[in-house]
């Protein structure tokens, strides 16, 4: 981040700044968020350039809208509702995205106002990068800042394109992802545990290629074991599997041995007859699963060595559930593994990746980790080692 500005570098007074931030939330069928975590995180970023005086032109997405203009259910109303309750004061929702209608918006403002732009995918230009359209935003605003960790993945016109424009920052929470993040993979304190988990191999092989120039020991486990059982010979039954990732997994199996790398893969599963919460199940070994069932969670001697391995490391990340934590059937094995995670106050903890998170709060578990980060596929591009267009746009 050196070469990259921060919104501490400046005093906003009086500017009109593009501020890109994350609020895609949750919203039910009330209009009611759900979960505020991500309208939360953008306001440290907000509260400063109000405190500068700056007149806050915010831009967010909403959804998969089919971006041909406004649609009701991707409107970012209900987010603009929680965001004024939060900051304490009222804010402009414009329907116009960039153009006279929404220069006049802009010209509206008063020093410390905040103005939300609709939901930028409203316009197909977006997704597209499309040079004029990130220009007309451009044209709205003296400086860009760009706060949403969990879209610096995408190149779109607010995320990346609109840069070329502007004095651009990152804001507070861009600038937080990117350190812990990069501070971990550069840096980590010793021993480095990373705990791997989650549906597939094929989605994570890089990430788990990456931790395993890092890590000291790697722990895997959720749906992606069980390919790594195949590699090792195993029978997994009905579990799930990808036959054509075998090889990589085996490939991966060598890596950590040539590295020396401790690799911990489950001794034991809970085997289910059904991918259901009532289904059958029974505590099996790796060895002895039985063709008609599928491992739907880790074992609890696989949840105990696993737990015990996280509490001798000076530093975690985790990526991904150990079973279909969803089902309370099959939640143990990332229980564990999140409580052991947070038990180990003296080491540095980080959470990544959505249905991780997911986990960690629902078993209210968040506060007892060191960092959680925003960004789902952001913060797993970003330990794959790839350079994420959000953050590259601002250098
Ligand atoms: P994250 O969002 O944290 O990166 P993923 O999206 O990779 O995690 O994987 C989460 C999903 O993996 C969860 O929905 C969970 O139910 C599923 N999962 C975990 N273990 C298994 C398993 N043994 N079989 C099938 N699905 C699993
Ligand atoms: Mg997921």
């Amino acid at each position: 981040m050196a070469d990259i500005k921060t919104i501490d570098d400046e005093n906003f007074a009086g500017k009109r700044v593009l501020v890109r931030v994350d609020l895609n939330a949750p919203v039910d069928g009330e209009g009611n968020v759900t979960d505020d975590t991500r309208i939360r995180a953008a306001l440290p970023t907000i509260n400063k350039l109000i405190g500068d005086g700056a007149r806050v032109i915010l831009t967010s997405h909403r959804g998969r809208p089919a971006g041909e203009g406004f649609e009701e259910p991707f409107s970012l109303g209900p987010i603009a509702r929680r965001l004024q309750e939060l900051l304490g004061r009222d804010i402009v929702l414009s329907r116009a995205l960039v153009g006279p209608d929404a220069q006049e918006v802009v010209d509206a403002l008063e020093d410390g106002d905040v103005l939300l732009l609709e939901n930028i995918r409203f316009d197909k230009r977006e997704k597209k990068n499309d040079p004029e359209f990130a220009r007309a935003l451009a044209d709205l605003a003296d400086a860009y800042v760009n706060d949403a960790f969990g879209t610096a993945h995408r190149a779109h016109a607010s995320t990346a394109g609109v840069a070329a424009y502007l004095p651009s920052y990152a804001g507070y929470l861009m600038e937080k992802e990117v350190a812990t993040l990069t501070g971990m993979l550069d840096e980590p304190r010793r021993p480095f545990v990373a705990i791997l988990g989650g549906s597939k191999v094929s989605d994570k092989i890089k990430v788990i290629d990456a931790l395993l120039d890092k890590a000291d020991t790697l722990i895997i486990g959720g749906g992606m074991c069980f390919t790594f059982l195949l590699a090792q010979g195993k029978a997994v039954g009905a579990s799930l599997k990808e036959e054509d990732w075998v090889e990589r997994a085996a490939a991966m199996i060598e890596k950590a041995r040539e590295r020396g790398v401790t690799l911990l893969l489950p001794t034991d599963v809970v085997a289910a007859d059904a991918f259901s919460n009532d289904a059958r199940t029974a505590i099996v070994s790796v060895d002895e699963i039985p063709a008609d069932m599928m491992g739907l969670d880790i074992g609890p001697e696989t949840a105990a060595a696993y737990a015990q391995a996280i509490g001798e490391a000076a530093s975690v990340f985790w990526n991904g559930p150990m079973g279909v934590f969803e089902m309370p059937s099959f939640e143990a094995g990332t229980r564990t593994v999140a409580e052991a995670v947070a038990a180990n106050e003296a080491a540095d903890t980080i959470i990544g990746g959505g249905d991780s998170v997911a986990a960690v709060n629902k078993f209210d578990l968040a506060d007892a980790m060191t960092f959680i980060s925003t960004g789902g596929g952001a913060s797993m591009e970003l330990v794959q080692g790839e350079a994420l267009p959000g953050v590259e746009a601002l250098r």
